[in-house]
């Protein structure tokens, strides 16, 4: 197993928002997370790579125990994605893609930006390489946002709402680049709404509600035959608003 989660717990204040979450993805594997707002589903991710310090409980990835001594260590084989882009605004976008290998992994400058314009080819926006993200598209600046992440060449890449932020019909084309990373390969965990990429893309869906996860599986068994109560409700909420 590339991810090991045991026993993972938080809270913030008096606010329990993991109680306790085990979980393993295997190596090439796509997990869908899918619940309600303010489930924990963000906190699960960011305790993954360290940007959330848990309570209790441990994370392995790629055989690295995640705490704080090793935090630099996870970060390099940890690609995360977030509903805002979170671009830096003053460097060009091949900039933004290498700054990571240049100054964290020491990629000499060159190969860097070698590797940088073959992944921005790969996300669809390799002409947009000298421009700043504030002239690109929402859809644009997320596909810069996943090749930076590629950029550091990780074992897992983790997307929270990667497509919540954008207008609907841009959403498709980061999806589409999802898609393609899943298909090569990639281990992915999706924290998302999208119900029809979770359907044809993941390997395996989980529904967290109130800090837990309920209820996990293919999702051929998951969206048509949810055995609990809560998934059944969720899922009914979230069609009938599409
Ligand atoms: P989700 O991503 O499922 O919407 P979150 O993990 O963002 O849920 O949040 C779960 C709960 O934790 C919410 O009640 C939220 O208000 C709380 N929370 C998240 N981050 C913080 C924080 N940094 N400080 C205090 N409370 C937080
Ligand atoms: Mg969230």
């Amino acid at each position: 197993m590339i991810i090991e989660v045991k026993g993972l717990y938080k809270k913030f204040g008096s606010n329990e928002v993991l109680k306790g979450i085990n979980c393993s993805v295997a190596k090439n594997e796509v997990v869908c997370i899918i619940g309600p707002s303010g489930s924990g589903k963000s906190t699960f991710l960011r305790c993954m790579n360290r940007l959330e310090e848990p309570d209790s409980g441990s994370v392995v990835i790629d055989g690295i125990e995640v705490n704080e001594k090793n935090i630099s260590k996870v970060r390099k084989e940890v690609g995360m994605v977030f509903q805002a882009f979170n671009l830096f605004p003053h460097l060009k976008v091949i900039d933004n893609v290498t700054i990571g290998a240049v100054k964290v992994k020491n990629v000499p400058k060159e190969k860097a930006i070698e590797k940088g314009m073959e992944l921005l080819r790969k996300v669809g926006v390799g002409e947009k390489c000298n421009e700043y993200p504030g002239s690109l598209s929402g859809g644009q600046q997320q596909r810069v946002a996943i090749a930076r992440a590629l950029a550091m060449d990780p074992a897992v890449m983790l997307f929270d709402e990667p497509t919540s932020a954008l207008d609907p019909e841009i959403v498709g084309e980061v999806l589409s680049v999802m898609r393609q990373l899943a298909k090569d390969g990639m281990t992915m965990v999706v924290v998302t709404h999208e119900m029809g990429f979770a359907r044809d893309v993941a390997d395996r869906v989980l529904f967290m509600d109130n800090g837990i996860i309920i209820e996990e599986g293919k999702p051929s068994e998951f969206f048509t035959n949810p055995k609990e109560a809560r998934t059944r409700e969720f899922l009914r909420s979230v069609i009938d608003k599409s």
